[in-house]
Order: C-alpha cells, then structure tokens, then sequence
C-alpha cells in the first residue's frame, strides 16, 4: 500500500517568518489528513523551517543537493549538511535545475544515488517540454531521464524512491496535463520500472505527478489509480492552497 505524499516545493520563495507562519497554518489540517506531507524549502530556511516543523508530522524536504562528501564546491551544499538539519526528503533534478543550471542525468544519478546512500529520500524529477509532447517523444524522454537517473542503483535501494513526472510545461504556467495525460505518463514510468525492477518494486515506489496542482484539480489528479501524490509549486507558498490540496 503506498501512502500518498504530497510535497510543497517552495521554490525560491518565503523568508524564515513566512515559511514558519505557513507551517503553522497547515499544522492541523496536517495531523488530521492520513496523507503524508513535507515542505521543501531553500538550503538557508532548513534551520528554522526544520524547527517549525518539529513535533509535527510534516517532514522537512530540501531542493538539491550536492554529490560529493565534501570539498571545493562554492555554494553547494553536502548530504551531510542536510542530514544536520533533519533532512528527509530532497529534490532532485527538477526541471528548472535541468533547464537554468544545465544539471544533466548524469549528475542526477550521482546526486540520487548519494542521497539514498545517506539515507535522505530523494524525489526525481523527470518531465518532457511541449516540444517533445508534440513531437510524440514524451516515452523516450521518460525512459531516457529514467534508465540514466537510476543507472546503478540496486533494487534493494531504489524501493525508497520518489519520481515526480512534472511535464515542464504544466509547471508554473497553469496548464495543467488532464488526469489522463498525468496517469498515463506515471503509468508508463511504472511499466518502465518493472521491466528494470521486476513488480515488487514497482509496485512500492511513489511517483507522484506536479505541474499547475490546485485545491480545484487536486481530487481528479489524485484519485488517478496510478498517481501515489503531488510535488506542489505556487499553491504551496499559501496556506489555504495547500491545505485544499492535502484535504483533496
Ligand atoms: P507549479 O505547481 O507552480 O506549477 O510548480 C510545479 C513544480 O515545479 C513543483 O516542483
């Protein structure tokens, strides 16, 4: 049975004041939902967010991070770092580190497998643009970002993933791929998943779907059979928001 996860990812926004009223905010609507939920904020808000959201049940994500231990990587931060700040989940390779910070696959398998290694959850990203959706590519693009993502990882290992498929032109831009678009996409990712992993496997990871989630799309999109959750943009920086979509 997998538990589904909806996850804010709060992106470049909100200071350590607004992050911590909006824990605060949801906190209730949190404890009464069966739903898991965690909060990504930036590396420099861990500290206080990971304070607000102490003695709750929300879990604290972060939005990269680095593959190596240590060492001369100005303005990176290591795993270690984020398990000081109880760290339990972290995003990686989302489409706009893909896109603006030119992060490849490969650095994506690094990142991923490191943070499994440590014990920090991640959340893949993988998502086609609207070009490749119109040019019938979004498999091959799933695969590729797939196969290469998880390249090297065991079974035994890989169980304790999290996919995001965010189709990079349903993010930010209120497009939202239908509930069809969305369950066909993560159910392909899954078949994918079987063929590398076999069923048990597949069955057990969560691919949870982002791009344009509202409280008023969230009960169509998370009653798809094949959707196990969300990675939540803009309508997780407003308490009300986010809280309509946990309570979907
Ligand atoms: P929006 O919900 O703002 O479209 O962002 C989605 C996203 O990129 C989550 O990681």
């Amino acid at each position: 049975m997998r538990v589904p996860l909806i996850a804010g990812n709060w992106k470049m926004n909100l200071d350590c004041r607004q992050g911590a009223d909006l824990v605060k905010s949801i906190k209730v609507a949190v404890q009464e939902t069966e739903v898991e939920v965690a909060v990504c904020c930036p590396s420099i808000l861990l500290g206080c967010i990971g304070e607000s959201v102490e003695n709750t049940s929300i879990k604290l994500g972060a939005q990269n991070m680095h593959w190596e231990d240590a060492g001369a990587f100005t303005g990176e931060i290591s795993p270690d770092m984020l398990l000081e700040a109880k760290v339990h989940y972290v995003i990686i390779g989302h489409s706009e580190r893909r896109q603006i910070f030119s992060e490849t696959d490969e650095m994506v398998n690094k990142k991923v497998a490191k943070a499994i290694v440590k014990g920090i959850t991640p959340i893949m990203c993988i998502g086609e643009t609207l070009a490749e959706r119109e040019a019938d590519e979004t498999f091959s693009v799933l695969k590729r970002q797939l196969e290469e993502g998880i390249k090297g990882i065991s079974p035994e290992e890989v169980k304790t993933l999290v996919i995001a498929y965010e189709p990079i032109w349903a993010i930010g831009t209120g497009k939202t791929a239908t509930p069809e678009q969305a369950n066909e996409a993560i159910g392909y990712i899954r078949s994918e998943l079987e063929k590398l992993y076999g069923n048990q496997v597949s069955e057990e990871i969560r691919i949870l779907y982002g791009g344009s989630v509202k409280p008023d799309n969230a009960t169509e999109i998370m009653n798809c059979e094949e959707i196990d959750g969300a990675l939540v943009g803009g309508a997780s920086l407003k308490a009300d928001d986010f809280i309509g979509i946990i309570q979907f």
